[in-house]
């Protein structure tokens, strides 16, 4: 074989990335997912993870998923329209729906499936979405897959997005205004009450992404619209259940009618496998932990003040954080990949981000801590982070005081 591949393209770009100092090795996790975690040989603190409340390697939930496989088997056998639908993934979504004080609720395979298949189902081309500029690239590709226009407004700016909403008046077809509750890289919360009176002022419907608000934010963990109080004025509520929950799956609870649509039309339901038996079990089961143990909710946020009191009384800048998401802000992308690389060497496993995921010049290291994270984990870590940033010169210009 002399032909060239046609794919060589691809090895220039990696080689691009690699002298950028932006090519990334996977890093492999060879324990249970843990505050402290074995990595490529290594145990480190692990500030990488969306395990908020401990959930993903609890026993009540490892031992409700051998009990599932046990009787159900490993796979469900088909999509869910299909022979797919087990009893288990009903009641899960019966679970879920009481949870949120909703009518209704459908479960995806992902929260990446459950953005992107919904949006894409409910809207045409006729149709104009109103989008955060900082939402999730899942909500990001349904607004393409839908093919309406998109109207993006600044960041968390209320009065940016009525202004989009005013343009729109009068003019034919569905609105859709969209934002993630928690954003995922920066850590601040969804301004909800602003957009929701907006959307009830111009006829809108009203959606968040709960992804990183389930299980962190509202009684219990049930997300930004019991944190705001805002029942029955969101029309479409996204939540995960692959952070928090500790397992995977995304689901959309809302109005009855709502749901049977999206049995209907949203293609990651209609076209895609359900999830096993197992799965829906530890969800289950997850649910379970957090209505009966919301003291794990009160452990994350004050391990999420410490953490951050301690980073800021050491002169590193969090960016705008309102929740356990911590970002430090670094500037570029090769200096967010080797502050990541270095801290590992020294025990601690913090994920470095850089273009596309985050904008330009934003690039940092993105900390998420547990509610599972002792006190002295979280000691160990500040310093650790904190000398590392001495070194690389990062504190001096990552801390913009006040
Ligand atoms: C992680 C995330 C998702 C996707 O959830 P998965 O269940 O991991 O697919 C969607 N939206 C936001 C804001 C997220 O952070």
């Amino acid at each position: 074989m002399t032909r060239p591949s046609a794919l060589s393209y691809l090895t220039e770009q990696l080689e691009a990335w690699k002298k950028a100092g932006t090519y990334q090795r996977l890093r492999e996790l060879e324990s249970a997912c843990e505050p402290v975690s074995k990595f490529d040989g290594k145990e480190v603190i692990n500030l990488a993870s969306n395990n908020y409340l401990g959930l993903a390697n609890h026993p009540k939930l490892v031992e409700a998923e051998c009990a599932a496989a046990r009787k159900y088997g490993a796979g469900s056998g088909a999509v869910r329209t299909i022979s797919g639908t087990m009893e288990l993934h009903l009641e899960l979504e019966r679970r879920i729906a009481a949870f949120k004080h909703v009518e209704a609720c459908v479960v995806f395979q992902s929260g990446f499936a459950a953005n992107a298949g919904t949006v894409a189902a409910i809207l045409t081309p006729e149709d104009h979405i109103i989008s955060d500029e900082l939402n999730h690239a899942s909500i990001i590709d349904g607004c393409r897959l839908s093919k309406a226009k998109i109207h993006v407004f600044r960041h968390r700016d209320a009065a940016h997005a009525e202004e989009r909403l005013k343009a729109l008046e009068g003019v034919a077809g569905h609105k859709l205004l969209i934002t993630d509750g928690v954003f995922s890289m920066d850590g601040d919360i969804g301004i909800l009450p602003e957009l929701t009176a907006l959307a009830e002022k111009y006829g809108a419907i009203m959606m968040v992404d709960d992804a990183h608000a389930s299980g962190v934010l509202g009684r219990n963990g049930r997300g930004t619209v019991d944190h705001f109080n805002l029942h029955g004025r969101v029309d479409v509520q996204v939540g995960t259940l692959s952070k928090a929950v500790g397992v995977l799956g995304g689901y959309v609870c809302g109005s009855r009618d709502l749901i049977e649509f999206l049995y209907h039309r949203a293609r990651p339901f209609l076209f895609s496998t359900s999830h096993p038996p197992a799965v829906a079990a530890a969800c289950l089961a997850a649910f379970d932990i957090l209505e009966q143990e919301p003291e794990r909710i009160e452990q994350l946020w004050k391990n999420t003040r410490f953490f951050q009191d301690g980073l800021h009384a050491n002169g590193l800048s969090t960016g705008d954080s309102q929740s356990p998401i911590t970002p430090i802000m670094v500037g570029e992308a090769a200096t967010a990949h080797a502050f990541s690389r270095s801290l590992f060497d020294e025990g601690v496993f913090a994920t470095g981000l850089g273009y596309p995921t985050v904008p330009q010049g934003k690039a940092r290291i993105r900390t998420i801590v547990t509610s599972a994270h002792s006190r002295e984990m979280l000691e160990r870590a500040i310093g650790i982070i904190t000398s590392v940033a001495k070194r690389m010169n990062i504190l001096a210009s990552a801390s913009v005081p006040g």
